[in-house]
């Protein structure tokens, strides 16, 4: 069925998994929905800002395991053209890592009103979580996000920035591969790097390390971010007075290494 108006397709930011970190306008467009199609990664305590709609899991991992992009495309526009509120609801930030480009073509073609909210994007917990700023005047005058995740045979893009600080999602399991690029890019062995494991989540972890032994790392639960630069190395009172792990939350049976 299809209504002569359109409804709106609000493209979400749920941020990075506190639901304190939840935008005031994401938590009213979701009591007001009438459909949300939500990724994997948000949860169930944001989700429950929607009352009043069917909310559909529409991520490949725990959701639709089949599911196409253009699938997702095609829900969006269909509930819309019934006339009713779509909230697409997508972790963190809509617009970083979460193919919203093609969602947003999707909706121009269609003649869907859409509108994006921004949210807390996942660097943004992690360097909280750190209590380290990612730009400082003295080290940091530059930010690159980037993505470790490439299609089987493409090659990792050079992103070398001098005095940048790097942000690197979907890190992956194996962190070889981005330990050789940092190096290859001429950072020094002892450039800090830390991963930051489910920020803004109870069971957050913290793991310090620098490039030398970053290929050594563990691995820690998804969803896990990598970050790099001079701007995150700690001050030694900084880390002695405020401990990364906390008693009993998220001890994977490995110890985080202080820089
Ligand atoms: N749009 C999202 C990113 C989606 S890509 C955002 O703006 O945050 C998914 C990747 O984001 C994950 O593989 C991980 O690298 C990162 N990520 C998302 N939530 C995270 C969290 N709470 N803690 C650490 N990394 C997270």
């Amino acid at each position: 069925m299809t209504t002569a108006t359109p409804g709106t397709v609000y493209l979400v930011g749920a941020g990075p998994g506190d639901p304190e970190l939840l935008t005031l306008k994401a938590a009213r467009l979701l009591s007001t929905a009438d459909v949300v199609l939500h990724d994997d990664l948000v949860p169930q305590a944001v989700l429950s800002h929607a009352e009043n709609a069917l909310v559909i899991n529409v991520g490949k991992r725990c959701g639709h395991k089949n599911i196409t992009q253009a699938q997702i495309e095609a829900m969006m526009i269909d509930y819309a053209h019934r006339g009713l509120s779509v909230v697409r609801l997508k972790s963190g930030d809509p617009l970083v890592f979460g193919r919203a480009g093609e969602e947003i073509d999707a909706l121009r073609a269609a003649a869907i009103p859409h509108e994006v909210v921004p949210g807390i994007t996942a660097a943004f917990a992690a360097a909280a979580a750190l209590r380290r700023p990612l730009t400082d005047r003295r080290s940091a005058s530059s930010i690159s996000f980037s993505s470790g995740h490439h299609a089987p045979g493409s090659a990792l893009e050079p992103a070398s920035l001098t005095g940048a600080t790097r942000v690197v999602y979907m890190p992956g399991r194996d962190l070889t591969d981005l330990a050789m690029q940092l190096r290859n890019e001429g950072h020094a062995s002892d450039l800090p790097c830390v991963i930051v494991s489910r920020a803004a989540q109870p069971d957050q972890q913290v793991v310090r390390t620098i490039l030398a032994d970053l290929d050594s790392i563990p691995p820690v639960p998804a969803p896990s971010i990598l970050l790099a630069g001079e701007a995150l190395r700690q001050a030694d009172s900084d880390a002695m007075a405020l401990p990364d792990l906390q008693p009993g939350q998220g001890d994977q049976g490995f110890e985080s290494t202080e820089i």
